[in-house]
């Protein structure tokens, strides 16, 4: 049968989990409708890969971040590799197939990428010329620069705060049967909890499907949420949502620019002092983030004043800038840096007992400074 010759070649691929569903099961959703990249999308193949437990031990108790973020980049790379296998045994046969990006691939960034990047890339080396003092602007540069300013810092402090992933590989993997969401959001799997990356392939053939999992391998520890800086999760509350007929209890989200604020690495703190994720940075003004909808405009504004700041913080909002509107396909895999990603990393699912040896890990391994 088809679809077990398109498992095979994933499992050997290399990827740790397969499963297939069909579009229509997910297209009641702007996020999660095929059709978007394929139109006459009739299933899709969802694949995961794990992490080593060994590079998350490290980046949870910062003993090394570069082990994990390596991993992360070639496990991007490796799960586009092997769509692209699928997608071209799909093609051989006759049909249609789409290769999705694993991340960075948002339908509200414009596709403008190239002039955006590189003319932040030249606002932010006239900062740092402007900033040494053993080197002196000259009238054109000075010029080039006060334009630049008010071009790119008012951009910036229009960035979008919520991003609409072009397809979202967690609503495809629940209803393959891959996965659970569990209260963080993230997909959660039986072996690997949390921590597994996600790619899908869509195609126009009618593909036998699989179910979704019957138990949700949440434990509903809420550890996800007490390692969340950001302050995403609102306390206890809760929302129901519905992904291919089931129904998933999460946390109720704040303003996803609580997120944005740490993860991006902005800063490394906001909810809680005496740790820190593997961001340096800080907040320069205030101890936390604002608790009412002027948060969204305070971490806008964070981004344009890193770049007026020039140095490392000004080149953590290009990295940023560039993944999102060039992707991160074609960089090189050590060059993944997040700094945060704990509500994903701290879950190992069912397994309570390790989950809660991930939290201390997390908690009781001080800030990054
Ligand atoms: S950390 Fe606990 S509550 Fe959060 S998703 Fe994982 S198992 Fe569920
Ligand atoms: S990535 Fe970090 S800041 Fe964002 S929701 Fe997860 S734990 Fe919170």
């Amino acid at each position: 049968m088809i679809e077990d010759e398109i498992k095979k070649l994933a499992l050997e691929a290399g990827a740790d989990l397969v499963g297939i569903c069909s579009a229509d099961s997910i297209k009641d959703k702007d996020f999660s409708d095929p059709n978007f990249l394929l139109p006459g999308a009739q299933s899709v193949i969802s694949i995961a890969m794990k992490f080593s437990d060994e590079a998350v031990k490290k980046y949870l108790s910062k003993e090394e971040h570069k082990p994990l973020m390596l991993e992360e980049g070639l496990i991007t790379k490796k799960l586009k590799k092997i769509a692209e296998k699928i997608k071209l045994f799909l093609e051989e046969k006759g049909f249609e197939a789409y290769n999705c990006d694993c991340n960075y691939d948002y339908r509200n960034i414009g596709t403008k990428g190239k002039i955006i990047v590189s003319t932040l890339r030249t606002l932010i080396d006239l900062i740092n010329k402007e900033r040494d003092e053993s080197v002196e602007l000259t009238e054109r540069e000075k010029k080039t620069l006060s334009s630049l300013k008010k071009l790119m810092l008012g951009g910036l402090r229009k960035t979008p705060m919520n991003l609409v992933p072009s397809l979202s590989h967690r609503c495809v993997a629940v209803a393959a049967g891959v996965g659970r969401i569990g209260w963080s959001g993230n997909l959660i799997t039986e072996n690997y909890g949390a921590r597994v990356l996600l790619n899908s392939i869509i195609t126009t053939v009618k593909l036998k499907t699989d179910t979704p999992l019957e138990e949700n391998p949440c434990s509903n520890c809420k550890l996800c949420e007490k390692s969340c800086q950001g302050g995403l999760f609102a306390k206890d509350d809760e929302e129901i949502i519905n992904i291919a007929g089931i129904e998933e209890t999460i946390a109720k989200r704040n303003n996803y620019a609580y997120c944005i604020a740490v993860c991006s690495g902005m800063s490394g703190q906001n909810k809680f002092k005496e740790w820190s994720t593997w961001s340096p940075f800080r907040f320069d003004d205030i101890e936390r983030l604002p608790l009412d909808d002027t948060v969204a405009s305070y971490v806008q504004n964070m981004f344009a004043k890193a770049v007026e700041k020039g140095g490392d913080e000004a080149e953590n909002v290009y990295r940023l800038v560039e993944n999102s509107f060039l992707g991160r396909n074609d960089k090189a895999a050590e060059d993944f840096r997040a700094s945060c990603g704990f509500c994903q990393m701290v879950c190992s699912g069912h397994n309570s007992k390790k989950t809660k040896e991930n939290y201390n890990s997390i908690v009781n391994s001080g800030c990054i400074e």
